[in-house]
């Protein structure tokens, strides 16, 4: 995409000897403004560096024998495979006309189109309203207002099929241009013309054996396959998804309307924690890849692998991306364990992990020094602390309390009460696996130093007795509570995360537990707010 190519008209050495003449500059009066001559290795604005991302080897996390490659969109400007997508959308729309000069763009995002839309609208000119789900990570939305975009945010338990409606309730009411990621086929020729160009050059004469990629809107996955099967067709595309998320490996069909919008969510589809991957329902452009049989393995891909990968490629070989790389590169190292000797694997690592500051990501990654780092410093004399800083957090969350549907039967409420009579585990924490609250409130029953039971309700283990949306149900109707978590304490309802904390601030909680005889660390001082998800904290 850089054209760096350009001649000057006149020679710089010209314009340098004007200068320390001390010379007025040309345009400095009303003489005719003579533009400065593009330089020949100066972008003419910040879009020109868009694409050409570096491909990296893997030298000690590859398997012995295979070639593990890696391309880092991080080297975008904006930091994101989405910087491409962006300049593709808001480009074709000029060319067809659909953006008039100065027109308010739209879009629903997880964050890294809007940074990436808010660069391009920048530079363009035109302004941008983002609609975002309040649960991604705080950074992003920080990020998009600094670059002069509005961002709306949407309640979480609505998931990424609420923000979408609201985008284009909002663009309809306001004749705004919806970009339509999931949908816009613009989204996937950017990939086409630039990321798998980019890919043949790196690896030409179909030396590629495998193409691993991860999919949100399927841009990536659709406009890059699409040229691999007919100018590389040994190269094996790999598809990476979420474990507990098996939108596509289930094969389950998503319904869609006239204009490719998805209907309502997939029934395969669980909250992850890979942020900018597999929304709730099955896109557009990721349907056009089923359709067209470009796929040749889906691998499944734990959310603990993919922070623990993420990781592992910044501490091994220096190379810093978000959760979802880390989650592709889990997928990647799964194809290389059976990949012939001498394969060529590449990996898309989408963004930087930078994004990422306020997330699981970077959990047990403090800001203070440790008691290794304190005793560093304590080798020489001066420079020291008299005590370590404290945290202040003490914002109180807000959590969304629905009403709930009061409805279950008597083999659900039997089943329920059975859990949490069990005697020999008397604390009992119904949660979802990537539940953010779920984890604030495990926090404190571990720093309280008491054995608990958590009950994903949406594991594997609980299928047997119904899906996670009717266990949900029938939960609802015993705690007359809708929310995740909900905690009992010998056989006793105590309530929802934020219930629990107050009980553990009122001392509730502690004399529950005395009284039950249920030993627990006394005198633990903790604001149990700082335990919250960050994006819960106003700023
Ligand atoms: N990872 C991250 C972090 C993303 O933001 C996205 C885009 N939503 C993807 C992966 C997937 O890219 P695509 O939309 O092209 O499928």
């Amino acid at each position: 995409m850089n054209s760096n190519t350009v001649k000057l008209s006149y020679p710089l050495s010209a314009v340098v000897a004007n200068v320390m003449k001390n010379q007025k500059p040309m345009h400095a009066d009303s003489s005719p403004v003579e533009k400065l001559a593009p330089l020949p290795n100066a972008h003419d604005n910040i879009l020109t560096t868009i694409g050409n991302t570096p491909v990296v080897r893997i030298n000690k996390l590859a398997p012995e024998g295979i070639n593990l490659f890696v391309k880092v969109e991080a080297f975008n400007p904006l930091g994101s495979v989405k910087d491409r997508a962006a300049l593709g959308m808001i480009e074709a729309a000029e060319k067809d006309g659909s953006l008039k000069p100065g027109q308010t763009v739209i879009e629903a995002t997880s964050g890294n189109t809007g940074i990436a839309l808010a660069m391009v609208c920048a530079q363009k000119g035109y302004p941008l309203v983002v609609v975002m789900a309040e649960n991604f990570s705080i950074e992003r939305r920080r990020l998009m207002r600094y670059l002069g975009a509005k961002v709306i945010l949407t309640p979480s338990t609505r998931m990424g099929s609420g923000m979408l409606a609201k985008a284009a309730d909002l663009a309809k009411l306001h004749g705004w241009f919806l970009c339509r990621q999931f949908v816009n086929d613009a989204n996937a020729d950017i990939h086409t013309n630039t990321t798998a160009k980019e890919i043949l050059r790196d690896f030409p004469a179909g030396i590629l054996d495998y193409f691993v990629s991860g999919y949100g809107t399927g841009g990536t996955l659709k406009g890059v396959a699409r040229v691999l099967r007919d100018e590389s067709p040994a190269t094996k595309i790999i598809a990476a998804e979420p474990e507990n998320s098996p939108v596509l490996a289930s094969g389950i069909a998503q319904s869609f309307d006239a204009n490719g919008d998805a209907i309502g969510s997939h029934t395969a589809f669980k909250p992850h924690p890979v942020q900018g991957w597999a929304p709730d329902f099955l896109s557009k452009l990721t349907q056009d890849v089923v359709t067209d049989e470009l796929i040749h393995n889906i691998v499944p891909v734990s959310g603990t692998e993919s922070l623990k990968l993420a990781r592992q490629l910044a501490c091994q070989e220096g190379i810093f991306c978000g959760i979802s790389g880390g989650a592709t590169f889990a997928a990647a190292l799964h194809i290389a364990q059976s990949a012939a000797s001498g394969s060529n694997i590449l990996c898309m690592l989408p963004d930087t992990g930078e994004r990422y500051l306020s997330t699981p990501l970077f959990d047990n990654i403090e800001a203070d020094m440790s008691a290794e780092e304190a005793a560093i410093s304590a080798t020489t004399e001066g420079y020291q602390f008299s005590r370590a800083a404290s945290s202040t957090a003490k914002d109180q969350p807000t959590v969304e309390d629905k009403k709930p549907e009061l409805i279950c039967t008597e083999d659900e409420r039997k089943l329920i009460e059975g859990i949490v009579e069990d005697a020999l585990a008397p604390i009992v924490i119904f949660s979802l696996e990537w539940c953010e609250f779920c984890w604030s409130a495990v926090k404190l029953f571990q720093a309280l130093e008491v054995d608990y039971r958590t009950v994903h309700i949406d594991s594997r283990e609980c299928r047997q007795y119904g899906t996670t949306q009717e266990i949900q149900r029938a939960l609802a109707a015993c705690t007359s509570s809708s929310t995740i978590p909900q905690i009992y304490v010998a056989g006793e309802h105590l309530g929802g995360c934020t219930q629990t904390f107050k009980a553990f601030q009122n001392g509730t909680l502690q004399l529950k537990m005395a009284y039950t005889g249920i030993a627990y660390k006394s005198g633990l001082e903790l604001d149990p707010q700082s335990l919250l998800p960050a994006w819960t904290h106003p700023r």
